[in-house]
Parts: structure tokens; sequence; C-alpha cells
């Protein structure tokens, strides 16, 4: 029998979901429809859902014969920076759910690995490794504020949305710049 790793989950933790009420013949079906604060470093570097904003819950626990299998949705608030002109991005996060967490001790439990299926803890559920793969899957590594942003201009570090079109840094010859003044 394999060892596994026994973190002691907290039934009253937000992204802990109890199976207790959920009876364990193969169909049985419970919702979980709840607001939760989302926990630190839900994202990427540039992105991702801020500490403590609020996180809907819209799962869907089922029992199947080795385990429960929770699938739903899981959405959010987002924050981020665009990656070319470094302005802040809003946006919201919507990612889908559907994992199996295997019963400890079931035939999926001793022929998968940890990292295949997930695990049941008891009659607990750590939602938040699934929930964090799935965010880290569905947000971009180089967010835009928008698709066809045209970024900062290189001399002066301002983003070119707020330039006028007519923007540059020519360096103009000290000469012809007498003469510029005389044809004003
Ligand atoms: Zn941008
Ligand atoms: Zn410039």
């Amino acid at each position: 029998m394999r060892e596994h790793s026994t973190t002691h989950l907290n039934p009253r933790s937000p992204l802990v979901l109890d199976t207790r009420d959920l009876p364990r013949s193969a169909g049985a079906m419970r919702e979980v429809v709840r607001v939760v604060p989302a926990p630190e470093d839900l994202g990427l570097e540039l992105i991702g859902v801020p500490a403590g904003a609020d996180l809907s819950l819209r799962l869907q626990m089922t029992s199947v014969s080795e385990g429960v299998y929770v699938s739903g949705e899981v959405s959010g608030p987002l924050v981020g920076e665009c990656s070319r002109c470094l302005r802040e991005i809003n946006d919201t996060l919507d990612v889908n759910i559907a994992e199996l967490y295997a019963y400890a001790h079931s035939t999926t439990d001793e022929t998968t690995d940890e990292d295949e299926v997930g695990r049941m803890q008891g009659d607990l559920i750590d939602l938040e490794p699934t929930l964090r793969d799935a965010a880290v899957l569905a947000l971009p590594a180089n967010p835009l504020c928008r698709e066809d942003c045209p970024g900062l201009c290189v001399e002066c570090g301002e983003p070119w949305d707020t330039l006028p079109a007519d923007h540059s840094h020519q360096a103009v010859d000290p000469r012809w710049a007498k003469l510029n003044d005389l044809t004003r």
C-alpha cells in the first residue's frame, strides 16, 4: 500500500468541499454554489485574481464508483498589467473545473499517480490545486489590454494610445530648426 501525503484539510476553509452530505451511491449529486475569498497568488505574474476578491463557485459534486467527480465553473475578477503598455487590465476569470477525486484505497487511488487524478482526503476535497491549474491554463503569460495594443514609444516610454498621431522624436538639425521658426 502506498503512503499518502497527509495534509490535514480544514473543512471550513473556503476552497475545501465537504462531501459528508453527498450519498456515496453512484449518481448522487450535490450542488455547491457559494462565493468565497480568493486565495493568494491565484494566477500568473502579470495577471491574476486579487487575494480576497470574490470567487464564485458554481459546482456539482457527483458520486461515482471510485470517488467524487467535481465539475462546473469558477469565476472571479482579474486584475493585471498589459505586457506591452503596462496599463492596468480589468477582466473576468472564468474557468471550468472537471476533476475526479478518488476515494482512498479505491482501485483508481491504487493505480494512478496523485498528479493524474485528485484524491479525497477523508470526506474532504481540496479544490485549490485544481483551481490553480485551471487558472494558470486559462490565463495569458503576456496579457494585453487589447489585441492590437500598440505598446509604448521606445523613445519616451509613453503609451502610443495617449500620444498624438504625429508624435515622433526625430532629432531636428539645429539649422533646420531655425528655418522651421522662420517659416512658422
Ligand atoms: Zn496595452
Ligand atoms: Zn515618444
